[in-house]
């Protein structure tokens, strides 16, 4: 979504192509060319006495690895690649891991979590998508027979622009949430939160009031959480909630480093907009089920446009996250009918109480492939 803030950039550009910016003594920021209206992904280098560590690492295509290089050899002031820190495992996070740990022979450091998952994702593709799970998955959510067949179209297409997964080095340093790294001066604290991916690591470092985000605090888009076939029954908004929370004690002048858009000041109000950004969409949502709705027919509660076959299976997975947070809260159930489709059915009595329709946020237009 493209929302209006008062959150502060304080750099207009992203740094060119090839290039660093330094942020703050020893952190620098660079940028890597993304598919789709994202443009950008960036990533940070940390600078330490011996070498630099390198936070996330853009998609696994040939450009990407090309301008690592030019990099390499420009930007790093002659030290090499001492550790690379993949926040989670999307592959534009992950996508160059393999390649710069190769090179340098330094190790990788993800939480276990993210290592895992991403491991598996890369030796099995899309295909939970058009297995039985998935088959029974977008059945119940109202989706026709040959949704799988479109799905499978689309990862075949997505590979090829360097969105699938790559393969991962074979071994990591795990992270885990409290856990303080020293690099040069400075202590970064590992901060994890959960939704977007399982244990996605955040760093934050207090004596430069800096915290690098990753997906977990974007300042414009919202990241996608969803529920997919792998986990059919999961419930990842209560987690990306709970995350929100526990953020909430960033102090508030911290300089917030993310994956995507610019580095922004303002943490504390971005968090509270995307707390009150979903309480409002689940909000519609249980308006919308006053009558039984199938998943399918939520989606134009959340999302203004017609839909590709990649970005209706974020928005359904991000429509049923949203459900599943509010089966959690008791405010709405669910029942299998004899069409083989879920129907979510409100049943809190103090719906009426707290409904405003026609109050609610416009429909964002379309799901964020984030
Ligand atoms: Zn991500």
């Amino acid at each position: 979504m493209q929302e209006s803030n008062t959150l502060k950039y304080p750099y207009e550009d992203h740094p060119k192509p090839g290039t660093t910016m330094e942020l703050a003594p020893g952190v620098r920021w660079l940028t890597m060319p993304m598919p789709g209206s994202l443009a950008h992904i960036n990533l940070y280098l940390l600078e330490d006495k011996r070498g630099w560590y390198v936070v996330d690492t853009g998609i696994g295509n040939a450009e990407t690895a090309e301008l690592w290089h030019e990099i390499f050899r420009k930007e790093l002031g002659g030290k090499p690649v001492i550790g690379v820190i993949c926040t989670h495992m999307h592959p534009d996070h992950i996508g160059q891991s393999a390649m710069i740990t190769e090179e340098f022979r330094c190790a990788l450091h993800m939480t276990r979590a993210e290592y895992y998952q991403a491991r598996s994702f890369a030796n099995s593709g899309g295909s939970h998508h058009s297995s039985w799970l998935g088959q029974s998955f977008y059945t119940k959510a109202g989706m026709p027979d040959d949704y799988v067949e479109q799905l499978q179209k689309m990862w075949t297409q997505r590979s090829s622009e360097g969105m699938s997964m790559p393969t991962m080095p074979s071994g990591y340093e795990r992270l885990e949430d409290g856990q303080v790294l020293t690099i040069g001066d400075h202590d970064w604290q590992i901060v994890v939160g959960s939704g977007h991916s399982p244990e996605h690591a955040c760093l934050y470092c207090a004596s430069l009031k800096i915290m690098i985000s990753g997906d977990q605090i974007l300042p414009i888009i919202t990241s996608n959480v969803s529920v997919h076939p792998t986990e059919p029954n999961a419930n990842p908004l209560k987690e990306w909630m709970d995350s929100h929370d526990r953020f909430l004690s960033t102090p508030d002048d911290t300089f917030v480093l993310p994956a995507h858009n610019l580095p922004f000041y303002g943490v504390r109000e971005r968090l509270r907009g995307l707390i009150s950004h979903h309480d409002d969409r689940m909000l519609a949502i249980e308006e919308a089920c006053v009558a039984p709705q199938i998943a399918k027919d939520l989606l134009p509660v959340l999302f203004a446009r017609e839909l590709d076959p990649r970005q209706m299976m974020m928005a359904l997975g991000e429509a049923i996250a949203h459900v599943h947070l509010l089966i959690h809260r008791n405010r709405i159930d669910r029942e299998l009918h004899e069409d083989g489709r879920y129907r979510f059915r409100s049943i809190d009595p103090d719906l009426d109480r707290r409904a405003h329709p026609g109050q609610h946020d416009a429909p964002t237009d379309g799901p964020v492939m984030v």
